[in-house]
Parts: structure tokens; sequence; C-alpha cells
């Protein structure tokens, strides 16, 4: 779209108009894939590895590209940030996955909870408990099915993410620490907010075999949440060896590849919700 004409296009020329004109682009393309319902939700089954039992899912948006193809998160979210878009689309997500579990309970489906990323934008709009509560109204689903993942980045004003999280705990809806240990971590806030559970990054997983440094921070990380009263789930699992170590130290909470990758909502129903019937 670069024209020289009177009114020169030149604007975009260089290379930094030309990532102005691609965000814009992007921009464009998700307004569009918002109005089209083009965004889907898949999820990640979370085990208990004594008895591979499900015991709750994580929601994780895909775009559904009608060229492209099924886009990963990775590649839309930021430019969702940047652009305000993330809340329109993140209550799509917290809408969509609220109903999708209470579909799934009504049709006899295991009572367990969902877990719902939270961007920052969406976690400081004044509307979130209500828009949160409206979503609990309209989809039926009792607050404690419901839980939100929050990353320590999100909490640097401390007195107002206090109140947004007592506001939320309030309201029976559970909270859960994402990525724990990767943010600026300042541990004091973890007895300071409702926090009932931290998920231990694939970052510190990865390394455990090999690193009795990553294998200290994880015991590190058990040990100060039983203290506290905390669940822990490890993310990231992708081996048997690394299984093995997780649950030794402790932790029988699992999400990663070695159980399953996220899945289409009919998958994880054939594969874990009515199994028997498969
Ligand atoms: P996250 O919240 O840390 O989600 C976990 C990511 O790790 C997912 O990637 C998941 O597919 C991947 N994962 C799970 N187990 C394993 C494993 O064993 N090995 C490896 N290598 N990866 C594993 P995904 O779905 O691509 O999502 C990436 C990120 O996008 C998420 O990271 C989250 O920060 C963001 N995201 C996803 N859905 C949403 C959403 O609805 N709203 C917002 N705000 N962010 C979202
Ligand atoms: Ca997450
Ligand atoms: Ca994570
Ligand atoms: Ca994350």
């Amino acid at each position: 779209v670069k024209k020289n004409g009177r009114n020169g296009y030149q604007f975009f020329s260089d290379d930094l108009n030309g990532q102005l004109l691609e965000q814009l682009e992007l921009e464009a393309d998700l307004r569009k894939a918002l109005e089209r319902n083009e965004f889907t939700v898949f999820y990640q089954p979370q085990i208990r590895a004594d008895n591979n039992e499900i015991i709750g899912v994580e929601a994780l948006v895909r775009w559904q590209h009608p060229v492209k193809g099924l886009l990963p998160p990775g590649l839309f979210i930021s430019a969702a940030e940047e652009s305000g878009q993330i809340v329109e689309l993140g209550n799509f997500v917290l809408r969509e996955a609220c109903r999708q579990m209470r579909q799934w309970h009504d049709e006899g489906g295991p009572l367990i909870p969902v877990a719902v990323n939270l961007s920052s934008q969406q976690f400081l709009q004044y509307s979130l408990l209500e828009d949160i509560r409206e979503i609990l109204r309209e989809t039926g689903l009792a607050p404690k099915y419901l839980e939100l993942e929050i990353t320590e980045g999100m909490m640097m004003d401390a007195t107002r993410s206090s109140g947004i999280l007592n506001d939320l705990a309030k309201s029976g809806i559970r909270i859960s620490l994402d990525d724990f240990g990767t943010g600026y971590s300042s541990l004091g806030y973890l007895k300071l907010y409702p926090i009932h559970k931290v998920k231990i990054d694939r970052s510190f997983i990865s390394g455990i075999t090999d690193s009795s440094n990553d294998r200290a921070i994880v015991a590190t990380i058990l040990t100060m949440a039983q203290h506290m009263h905390m669940q822990v789930i490890a993310e990231g699992i992708e081996t048997k060896e690394q299984l093995e170590i997780v649950v030794d130290s402790g932790c029988q909470d699992i999400q990663g590849y070695y159980y399953s990758r996220p899945l289409a909502a009919d998958d994880l129903k054939q594969k874990y919700m009515f199994p028997l019937e498969a």
C-alpha cells in the first residue's frame, strides 16, 4: 500500500512505520475475527498423578483463521493487548469456558474447575468483577469452578491488586498465580493476597532432570506453598523422568504434554469427560 501520490503514503515507507502498518492490519483482522466468531477455546487437562484422574482444565484461546489455519495465542495475544481488544477477547474466553464447563456438568461430566488466563488489562478493568459475575450468572457456573490465572507482573500496584483479588475471592472465585517464579517476584504478596494456587513454571521443569538448582527451586516452592496452605500444580511436564522427580518432591497435580496437549472441546470431552462412551 505504498503510494507516492500527492498525499504520499510514504509515511509508511520506513521500517518502524511498516511495523505500525502491520499492527494496524492485525488490529483490523482481530476486529473481524471477533465479529466472525473465529476464536475458539482449547482445553488442556490437569491430571492427578497418583490416580490419573482429571482434576481441572486450563482454557487456552486459539484463532481459527480462515486462510492461515489454527493460530496459537503467541501470534496474536500481544497485538490484542496493545490494541485493547484483549478485553473483549478475554471476556469471550471466560464466557465460552464457563458455558462449556456448565454444559459438561449438565451432561453428567465430572465437576472440575476451569482455569482462565487473565491479561493485565482485563485485571485492571473496573468492570472486571461485574463482568465475571454476569458471565457466571448467565452460564450458571458456580464461582468455585472458575479459577483465574494471573501473573506476578500484574500486581505492581499492591493496594489496587489486593482490592481486586479480595473482591474476586469473596465472590468465591479462585485465584491462581501463573508462571510462578519468573516475574518480578516479591514473595511478600503471597501472604497479602488471597492466592489459592501457584503454578510452577515450565522453565523450572525443563531443567529439572539435569539441574539440582531447578530441583531445589521446585522443592522450595512446594514447601512454601504447603506452609501457606496453597495448592501447587506443575506445568510443562513432558517426560516420565520429569514427572517422577516432581511427584517425588511432593507435587501430584500435573499439567503438560506428557499427559496431553491442549485439545479442542470435543476431543477433551471424548478423552477425559466421558471416556467410557468413546
Ligand atoms: P500459559 O498461560 O503459561 O499457558 C501454558 C502454555 O504452555 C500453553 O501454550 C500450553 O499449550 C503450553 N504447554 C502446556 N504444556 C506444555 C508442555 O508440556 N510443554 C510445552 N512446551 N508447552 C506446554 P499456548 O496455548 O500456546 O498459550 C501460550 C500463552 O498464551 C499462555 O501461556 C498464556 O499466557 C497466553 N494465553 C493463552 N490463552 C489465553 C487467553 O485466553 N487469555 C490471555 N490473556 N492469554 C492467553
Ligand atoms: Ca496460564
Ligand atoms: Ca503458565
Ligand atoms: Ca503466561
